[in-house]
């Protein structure tokens, strides 16, 4: 391949020779310049070989190069010099990570600027440009950048800001024509920024400033390091202007390369062209080895791939990524754990060799739907190629596609001695070997865990929230409740007592785990749903008679599908859930979401992803009549960690996904977090984002379920129906209501409130909500004879609807003097008109968890403890928790112990 060219241009190191008529002066060649990092400019005053460490923040005096190592630090200058250098750039920056050279780059990006992209890019290079696009105004168009005229229609002069490449593709290993698509691009758009993320190939292999490319960027924590001890971003460029607003942004924001880091990173640079030679020439072994056992490569230096001719145009070197596929996610899984010398590890460029499946691990961050839509098969195996010996690597490939049944010796004495299997022959002791490494012998659950969440009302501001005003909402003192008992048969069941007291159960090895990609620990679940994995239960584990829209099958595909990708390790814990609700499910108050935290919460308990630690002594009731009597309250008990409430909360979210579609988020955020928050969507002028209300103070309403069936969907789009007929009109009530929401939200927080102001405000609040959403046409008359009869003379209380739509509730402030009688009075009337009156307190606590570590069980078991039995003193709470009253449930679930809330 094509020797490199131009680097010496800019960063030339003095050659032995002065030019001369007889011998020309040679510049030096790229591994000479890798392990010579002299700077001219910068020599060390005692002449010290390796650069020192200048582990300091601040520099004394007022005139030198150096104040302080944020703006600049003499270690970061020499590696910055020395990046430059290889990288025939006339400047380069080093920052804390990849991820934060781009964070750099994507700063140059004003709102309503738009970006090109690729389609096939790193997962959290899309993340990112997914954020920059929902709250940065910028519009992001992904394009399939192998064919270079599929970027053309998007390109528009003055608008296309920035285009952003990758080339190869990880893990796909596609090829990108960069200098074709920049010069095209230029040609256009000239002021447009061409971005390049060059990390798998390093400024060793390929340097597109030398190809039309404005700023290149690379994860160092990749080939640069080359020994995955560091996390580090380079960023080069030549253009002075780019170069001047990026050392702004990276000195403003505070990210760049740490002193240590600088030197580990400068140390690794310099064996940059070595390692590179070696991984190289082993994956092109590697590379050929698979394909001539018959399985579809996917590596640039092979002579079938499609992109090879533009590559080497480009490029010096075809890195030492490869990927594979073997047509079956099973054996894939197989052959990953069936290798010894192959690390399991996301990353690539160390010295080590790392073997990975991208769809479960680099790139589970992009949904399955997307993955497929981008041609990404969920059996493909990625191979990152390192240093060890090369006959080495081959052998250990080799022997676990043997022994995962992946190729298997040939019949025919004549050929190759392995050939690929048509089938998977064997059963391989490396699945098992997978999930004993990954989890060695979890300890079996013999506990009962009891949890519970709050439902939620909209307090202020429905309907309008969806065109980004501000909406308050408050958890409710109604709960739902769930709790998980043992059953070590192998089955899962469920049993939701208020709807219908539906039970089902599941031979758990019978559920349909070849549709499952599960979320590894500490991972978040993609953005969407995985559809394959729904219909897979809905088709294959959905007992056949029910029906299909009942509130059943949806709690019971939410609980299955949470179930399904919590999994991991090889366990398939065995118990039965139950869940109660007190809230009227389906009214609107959020009883989907508590029943979602509560699904997330026990199974979070059950595979163990979250800990709930133990308690500190309790305290005793000083003069209760039972001395073991334990005092609980739903209040002062913040004993849970807010790690477990953000990961319940994330989960709960999914949740309810599979039972609303497209959630705002906030009902769980409630049901989570209790009190009172203030919420605004994103993609409005305004801030968008949750916001608990602190120091809200406990209010008490009457919830009042019309019983009236309402449709939300319709509600809602008949709003912004009328929003387009009338914008005028619904804009002014739009800024109405969010007035109203700032002026309770600040009520609500306010100290300095007296009691009886902060009631009456709100009481003028819930009137005015309420008559904006009269004229958005979104009451009916049951809610509105609900709230007459509330407004007479005997009563003279404040009445809104609540919520967009969902079971018709209204809401109606309840006055701390307000007469006992009268109160039971206006309740018995409203039951006698055929409505649901609950009385509630709103702002109490959030997702709660009876503690399994009172001081009355041991939090070990007894030795003699046998396989299934409960060990703890408690009695077992199955039996009386499904046969408890609604009316009875809450008091007898806070006597059962010690309850920690978020
Ligand atoms: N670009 C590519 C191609 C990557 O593979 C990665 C990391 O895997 C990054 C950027 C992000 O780099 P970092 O992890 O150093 O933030």
């Amino acid at each position: 391949m094509a020797a490199p060219s131009k680097l010496t241009d800019l960063h030339d190191l003095p050659t032995p020779d002065p030019e001369s008529p007889y011998r020309s002066r040679k510049p030096y060649r790229f591994s000479t310049l890798c392990a010579t990092v002299d700077n001219p400019f910068a020599k060390d005053q005692y002449g010290s070989s390796s650069v020192p460490i200048y582990q300091t923040a601040t520099f004394k005096g007022v005139a030198g190069e150096y104040d302080y190592s944020r703006s600049g630090n003499p270690t970061r200058s020499h590696l910055e010099h020395h990046i430059a250098k290889i990288s025939s750039a006339g400047h380069a920056f080093a920052v804390s990570s990849g991820m934060a050279a781009l964070d750099i780059i994507t700063r140059l990006l004003k709102p309503g600027d738009e970006v090109i992209a690729g389609d096939d890019l790193y997962g959290g290079t899309n993340r990112l440009l997914t954020y920059l696009k929902t709250n940065g105004g910028v519009t992001v168009h992904h394009v399939d950048t192998t064919v270079p005229e599929n970027v053309l229609p998007h390109v528009k002069p003055g608008k296309t800001a920035m285009v952003l490449l990758e080339s190869p593709t990880n893990p796909l290993l596609k090829i990108v024509d960069l200098a074709k698509i920049a010069a095209d691009v230029k040609e256009r758009a000239p002021d447009a920024v061409i971005v390049v993320d060059n990390t798998m190939m390093s400024p060793y292999c390929q340097r597109p400033l030398e190809y039309g490319a404005d700023i290149v960027y690379d994860s160092a924590t990749k080939y640069l390091s080359g020994h995955h001890d560091l996390m580090a971003g380079i960023i080069t460029c030549n253009r002075d202007d780019l170069g001047k607003q990026m050392a702004f942004i990276i000195n403003s924001v505070g990210n760049a390369l740490t002193p240590f880091d600088s030197f580990l990173l400068l140390r690794g640079c310099k064996t940059l062209a070595i390692r590179m030679d070696r991984q190289q020439s082993t994956a092109m072994h590697v590379a050929t080895m698979l394909d001539r056992l018959g399985f579809k490569v996917n590596y640039p230096g092979l002579p079938n791939h499609p992109g090879r001719a533009i590559h080497e145009r480009i490029a010096n070197g075809y890195g030492a990524v490869l990927s594979f596929t073997t047509g079956d996610k099973a054996l894939s899984e197989r052959i990953v754990g069936a290798t010894r010398l192959w690390g399991i590890s996301v990353s690539f460029g160390a010295v080590n060799s790392l073997i990975s499946m991208p769809c479960v691990m680099s790139h589970a961050s992009i949904d399955a739907a997307t993955r497929a839509a981008r041609g990404l098969p969920e059996d493909l195996i990625r191979l990152c190629v390192g240093i060890e010996d090369p006959e080495d690597l081959l052998d250990d490939l080799e022997h676990a596609l043997l022994e995962a049944g992946a190729i298997t010796v040939s019949a025919n004495a004549d050929e190759h001695q392995y050939v690929r299997a048509t089938t998977s022959t064997s059963i391989s002791r490396a699945v098992e070997k997978l999930a004993i490494s990954e989890a060695p012998q979890r300890p079996r659950e013999r506990r009962e865990w009891f949890v519970s969440a709050p439902g939620k009302v909209i307090l202020f501001g429905e309907h309008a929230v969806v065109h980004g005003v501000t909406a308050v909402a408050a958890s409710v003192d109604l709960r739902c409740y769930g709790l998980t008992t043992p059953r070590h048969d192998g089955k899962l069941s469920v049993q939701f007592c208020d709807i219908d007291d539906f039970y089902a159960e599941w031979d758990v090895d019978q559920l349909p785990w070849d549709a499952v990609t599960p979320v590894s620990v500490g991972e978040e679940h993609p953005e969407a749903l995985d559809q394959r994995l729904i219909d897979a239960i809905n088709n294959r584990a959905m007992p056949a008679d029910v029906d299909k829209s009942s509130k059943a099958r949806g709690a019971a595909l939410a609980f299955l599908y949470l179930y399904m990708v919590m999994a991991h390790g090889g366990e398939r814990p065995s118990f039965n859930f139950t869940a109660r609700s007190t809230l009227p499910i389906g009214a609107g108050l959020g009883s989907s979401a508590s029943f979602s935290v509560c699904v997330a919460t026990a199974l979070l308990l059950l595979h163990q992803r979250i800990e709930i630690p133990p308690l500190p002594a309790p305290t005793r009731e000083a003069g209760g009549g039972d001395p073991g009597h334990l005092h609980v309250s739903h209040q002062g008990r913040r004993a849970i960690p807010p790690s477990v409430a953000e990961e319940a909360n994330r989960w709960a979210f999914v949740g309810e996904k599979i039972l609303h579609g497209n959630p705002s988020g906030v009902d769980n955020s409630v049901s989570v977090y209790g009190g009172a928050l203030a919420y605004t969507r994103a993609g409005f002028a305004r801030k968008s984002g949750m916001e608990q209300i602190s120091g809200f103070k406990s209010l008490r309403f009457l919830l009042t379920d019309s019983k009236v069936p309402r449709d939300t969907k319709k509600l809602v789009a008949g709003v912004s129906e009328m929003k387009e007929r009338e914008p005028e009109v619904v804009n002014a009530i739009l800024e109405a209501i969010q007035s109203i929401s700032d002026e309770a939200r600040r009520a609500l927080a306010d100290p300095e409130l007296s009691r009886e102001a902060l009631l009456s405000a709100i009481s003028a609040l819930i009137n005015e909500n309420h008559a904006h959403l009269v004229s958005l046409g979104v009451s009916h008359a049951s809610l509105e004879a609900i709230r007459a009869k509330t407004a007479q003379s005997a009563y003279k209380l404040s009445t809104k609807l609540t919520g967009a739509g969902g079971g018709g509730c209204a809401v109606t402030l309840v006055p701390d003097d307000i007469r006992e009688e009268l109160l039971q009075q206006l309740i018995a009337e409203l039951l006698a008109d055929n409505f649901q009156p609950y009385l509630t307190s709103v702002g109490g606590s959030g997702l709660g968890v009876l503690s399994p570590y009172g001081q009355d069980e041991p939090s070990t078991p007894p030795a003699e403890a046998d396989e299934g039995d409960s060990y703890m003193t408690r009695e077992p709470l199955r039996a009386t928790f499904q046969e408890k009253a609604v009316r009875e449930l809450s008091e007898w679930a806070e006597s059962r112990g010690r309850w920690l809330y978020v």
